[in-house]
């Protein structure tokens, strides 16, 4: 996808580059990562300013040149002052893998200018991983930066917590997530429920707008996991019912035709491949039910929908223990 700007982190930008420029910014610098909501653009913009030998600020706000020999070489993805370290997919990050950072902390800068360090998702850390990244971070060298990205800070050490000046993403608002898909996919018709989808899921979102698609079979991921959010309003609440319904016709598509499933589905198609089907066409028969139900009048369109949900949910999920029973 293009590059595209995330409104809701402005604020969050403005602060961290001008603490940046002005030489009060923490060296140990925790970052949410939350990338559909813009974590790594920022941690990018953040690591450029930070290496940038004549960062621009002007009516709109502060950035690195992009021009300078150091710009240059960040863009060429060379830079020998920047070091970036995460764990492979599925596993830990381990303490060889921290180790690098503190050797790194300690050489001279090639450069001359700062040093930046990226510890990716690091509340996948190992204890002793997290030990060796204490060390550095109790004396971290003058001129080096070291910013730690993590999904949940709660599950880092609190003395590694206490060592990072912390920044969460800030989360849109609903209208803010709505100009922002409407001014970037201006011909689109862009539902609510799709707005409160983007809420989370902002970049998922706009691509799905973009390529015409219908809310995606992942809708069915918050069903499951129990996060969702419904609309305030009853018409809000049959469009994302609508959704859901839209999104199981999908899943079972899918299912049936090419035998792909969601990554929640797999113990419960291993165990019982034409009960997950079963489930997927229950749910979706109750949904057209309740849809019909939710255009008459005098409804609690709140309750019934929570309830069909978590009916789905259970099916879904647990249909393996029910036929159990
Ligand atoms: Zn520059």
């Amino acid at each position: 996808m293009a590059r595209v700007s995330f409104p809701w982190i402005r604020p969050l930008w403005q602060q961290l580059s001008e603490a940046a420029l002005g030489g009060s910014l923490a060296h140990g610098i925790g970052i949410e990562y939350q990338p559909e909501l813009g974590s790594e653009q920022l941690l990018e913009q953040l690591s450029r300013l930070l290496l940038c030998q004549k960062p621009v600020q002007d009516t709109k706000g502060i950035r690195a040149c992009g021009q300078c020999k150091q710009c240059l070489l960040y863009k060429a993805g060379t830079h020998p002052d920047l070091l970036r370290i995460q764990p492979e997919p599925g596993k830990q990050l381990g303490v060889d893998a921290i180790r690098k950072v503190g050797a790194f902390a300690q050489q001279s800068a090639a450069q001359s200018g700062n040093k930046v360090v990226h510890v990716v998702h690091a509340d996948s850390m190992t204890l002793a991983a997290a030990n060796s990244l204490l060390k550095t971070l109790e004396e971290p060298p003058e001129n080096t930066y070291l910013i730690v990205s993590a999904a949940q800070f709660s599950l880092l050490l609190p003395t590694v917590r206490s060592r990072l000046m912390m920044f969460p993403i800030p989360r849109p608002p609903l209208d803010t997530i709505a100009a922002w898909l409407t001014q970037l996919v201006p011909d689109a018709t862009i539902s609510d429920a799709l707005v409160s989808y983007a809420q989370k899921r902002p970049l998922t979102a706009l691509q799905l707008l973009k390529d015409g698609q219908a809310l995606p079979q992942a809708m069915l991921d918050d069903v499951v996991f129990g996060s969702v959010q419904l609309p305030k309003d009853n018409e809000g609440i049959e469009q994302f019912v609508m959704s859901v319904i839209e999104s199981l016709h999908l899943t079972l598509r899918d299912y049936s035709e090419r035998n792909t499933y969601p990554t929640w589905a797999k113990a419960h198609v291993e165990t019982n491949p034409s009960g997950f089907a079963q489930a997927l066409s229950d749910c979706y028969q109750t949904g057209i039910v309740l849809r019909r139900e939710l255009q008459g009048p005098g409804l609690n369109a709140q309750l019934l929908s929570q309830r069909w949900l978590h009916d789905c949910r259970r099916r879904l999920l647990l249909a393996r223990e029910t036929m159990a029973n």
